[in-house]
C-alpha cells in the first residue's frame, strides 16, 4: 500500500482499477533492421489490427452519435489502404533498412505536411487524419492496447497530464475518476473532471506514474486529494464507508430539489449550471438549475475533426435550448488559442500563449468562422431563451466590433426568411482586469457581464493557471480578484446590465455570502454544485452582520 497526495479537485471517492492513459502520439526510434521483408509483413499485421480497430469504433460511434460523425472512421480505413501512402512507408523501409514504426512515423510527418500546405480546407483537415492513422498504426505496430478493448468497466485514468482535447475524446462512460502526475486546479481538465462529476485528484507528482500500471488497485479520494495505490483489505472497507456517507449526503441535498434559491432575508439568486456540450444536459437536469449560465461552445470546435459547420452548430444549440425548455441557456461563442488548441485553426506556436491569440481576438481576426457561429446561434435562437456572450474582452471597440458582427448576421437572416427571437440578451465575460477596470464603459453596451474567475485571477495575480508550480502562490479569495468582482457589479447595475459569476469561484460556497452582498445576479457552476450552492443560499441571512 502506497499513499501519494495532491490535489482534490472535484470531491467525491472512486476504488477501482488504473487505466494508464496512453498519448496518441507515440515517440518513436528509429532502428536498424536486416530482415525488411519481415519488417513489410509487420506493417500489414498491423494495418489489419487497424481495420479491425476501426470497424469496431465506426459501429460504436454509428450507434451512440449516428451516421454524420462515425463517417470519418470509415474514411480513416479507407486512408489506410491508400496506395501512395502504403508505396512511402514501404520504400522507406527497403531504402533506408529501418523499422516500420519510424517508416510510418517520417509518412505520416511528410503526408501531414503536405495536406496541411493545400489551399482546400477539405484537404487541409486531412492533415490531422493522416495524424491519426499513423498513431494508431504505430501503436498497433509497437502492441499497445487499443482504448476500444470492449470491456465495459469504468476504469481509473492516470496520466501525467491531460490537455482538454484528450479529455474530450474520453470515453466518459468508462471513467471512474482522474488522477494527474501535474496539472492545477483551474485548468480545462480540472473543469471537465467537475462537470462530469467524478472524483478526480491533481498533481501528485512527478513520481505517481513511474509507480502504476495497468489494472492496479487503486483508492482517489476527491476530498482530500489522497490517493492510495494497492489499498488493504482495512482500507478498501474505510472508504467505501466514506463512500456511502458520501451518498447519504447527496441523497440529502435532493431534498432540494424544486426550491427556491433565497435567502433567510429574501434575498433570491439565480443559480445556473456550466456545460461543455450537449451531452452535459441530462446532468443541468437531474440538478435542478435554472438556466445554462455558459454553454463553452468551444468544445464542439474540439471534439470535430474540422470547422463545425452552421448545421452542426445549429443543430448542437437547438437540442440545448429545446431541452432547456424555456429556461435561460447563455452560450459563450468561440474561446479557443492558450491551452485549447485544435490542430484545423493552424494557430502558430506563441511564447506566451495565455496572453495570446484567443477567443474574441480570433473571431475578430478570422470573421467567416465568427459569423458561422452566430448565425447558427442566432437560428437557433427560435427555439428557447438564448444569451450570446464573448470572452476575453478588453475594450470598448472589440464588444462594438462583436455587436456589429451581430448586428450583420441579424441582417442576412432578416433578408434570407430565416426566423430568429428578438429577445437574445448579449454580454461579455469580465475575466481580464482591463473588462473590470472599465466596466461603467462596458456596461452600458450590454445586457449582462458573467465574470470569469479563473482567467479574471490568473491575470490578476499574474499567475498562469495551467502552471501547477503557482498554486501556492494563487490565492483564489485574494482582495485584487474580489475588488474587480465587487467594482464590476456596481457599474453594471448602474448603468441596467445584470452580472453573474461563471468562473469555478462562483461554487466556492465561502464566498457565496460575499458575492450576495456585492449584488451578483446569477451564480453559474458545474452541475453537481447546483444543490451545495442553494443549500448555502437558504442558510444566509444577509440582515445579519457579515462574519
Ligand atoms: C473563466 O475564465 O473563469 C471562465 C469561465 O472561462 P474558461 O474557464 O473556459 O476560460
Ligand atoms: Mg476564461
Amino acid at each position: 500500500m502506497k499513499k501519494f497526495s495532491g490535489k482534490g479537485v472535484y470531491g467525491a471517492i472512486a476504488i477501482g482499477s488504473v487505466s494508464v492513459f496512453k498519448r496518441q502520439e507515440a515517440s518513436v526510434r528509429r532502428t536498424h533492421i536486416d530482415d525488411t521483408a519481415a519488417e513489410l509483413e509487420r506493417v500489414e499485421n498491423a494495418k489489419a489490427l487497424a481495420t479491425e480497430q476501426l470497424s469496431a469504433v465506426y459501429e460504436k460511434a454509428l450507434k451512440e452519435v449516428g451516421e454524420t460523425h462515425a463517417q470519418i472512421f470509415e474514411i480513416h480505413m479507407m486512408m489506410l489502404e491508400d496506395d501512395d501512402y502504403n508505396d512511402s512507408i514501404r520504400n522507406i523501409i527497403e531504402t533506408q533498412s529501418v523499422n516500420a514504426e519510424y517508416a510510418v512515423a517520417v509518412t505520416s510527418d511528410n503526408f501531414a505536411e503536405m495536406f496541411a500546405s493545400m489551399d482546400d480546407a477539405y484537404m487541409q483537415a486531412r492533415s490531422a487524419d493522416v495524424k491519426d492513422i499513423s498513431n494508431r498504426l504505430i501503436a498497433c505496430l509497437s502492441g499497445a492496447a487499443d482504448s476500444e478493448d470492449g470491456s465495459d468497466e469504468k476504469m481509473i485514468v492516470c496520466a501525467d497530464d491531460l490537455a482538454p482535447s484528450e479529455t474530450v475524446s474520453l470515453d466518459k462512460d468508462r471513467v471512474l475518476a482522474f488522477v494527474t502526475a501535474f496539472g492545477s486546479s483551474n485548468s480545462h481538465t480540472a473543469i471537465l473532471a467537475r462537470n462530469m462529476n467524478i472524483p478526480a485528484v491533481i498533481s501528485v507528482g512527478e513520481g505517481f506514474i513511474s509507480e502504476i500500471k495497468d489494472g492496479d488497485r487503486l483508492i482517489v479520494d476527491g476530498h482530500t486529494g489522497t490517493v492510495i495505490l494497492d489499498p488493504d483489505e482495512k482500507t478498501i472497507a474505510e472508504y467505501t464507508e466514506k463512500q456511502q456517507e458520501d451518498a447519504r449526503k447527496k441523497a440529502l441535498l435532493q431534498e432540494l430539489k424544486g426550491k427556491e434559491n433565497i435567502t433567510k432575508d429574501g434575498t433570491s439568486v439565480k443559480i445556473y449550471a456550466n456545460i461543455g456540450g450537449v451531452d452535459g444536459i441530462g446532468t443541468v437536469l437531474a440538478n435542478d438549475a435554472g438556466g445554462i449560465g455558459l454553454f463553452r461552445s468551444e468544445f464542439l470546435y474540439l471534439e470535430s475533426e474540422d470547422y463545425p459547420t452552421e448545421e452542426q452548430q445549429f443543430t448542437a444549440y437547438r437540442k440545448v435550448l429545446e431541452s432547456m425548455a424555456g429556461k435561460k441557456v447563455i452560450i459563450r461563442t468561440l474561446d479557443i488559442g492558450a491551452d485549447k488548441q485544435i490542430d484545423y485553426f493552424k494557430l502558430d506556436k506563441e511564447d506566451n500563449p495565455a496572453l495570446g491569440f484567443r477567443a474574441v481576438r480570433i473571431c475578430l481576426t478570422r470573421p467567416e468562422i465568427f459569423r458561422t457561429q452566430l448565425r447558427a446561434l442566432y437560428r437557433a435562437s427560435a427555439f428557447g431563451e438564448l444569451g450570446i456572450m464573448f470572452p476575453m474582452i478588453t475594450s470598448v471597440s472589440e464588444v462594438e466590433q462583436c455587436l456589429e458582427m451581430c448586428e450583420q448576421v441579424k441582417r442576412e437572416l432578416t433578408d434570407e426568411d430565416i426566423p430568429f427571437s428578438d429577445k437574445v440578451e448579449l454580454g461579455i465575460m469580465i475575466e481580464t482586469p482591463a473588462a473590470a477596470v472599465i466596466s461603467d464603459r462596458l456596461a452600458p453596451l450590454v445586457d449582462f457581464f458573467s465574470v470569469g474567475t479563473n482567467d479574471l485571477t490568473q491575470y490578476t495575480l499574474a499567475c498562469d493557471r495551467q502552471n501547477a508550480k503557482l498554486e501556492r502562490f494563487v490565492d483564489t479569495h485574494h482582495e485584487a480578484v474580489l475588488r474587480l468582482i465587487e467594482m464590476s457589479a456596481k457599474n453594471a447595475h448602474e448603468k441596467g446590465a445584470w452580472i453573474g459569476i461563471c468562473g469555478e469561484l462562483a461554487a466556492d460556497t465561502e464566498l457565496t455570502e460575499t458575492f450576495l452582498r456585492m449584488g451578483i445576479d446569477e451564480l453559474s457552476v458545474s452541475a453537481p454544485f447546483v444543490l451545495p450552492v442553494r443549500e448555502k443560499v437558504r442558510s444566509l441571512d444577509l440582515s445579519a452582520e457579515q462574519k
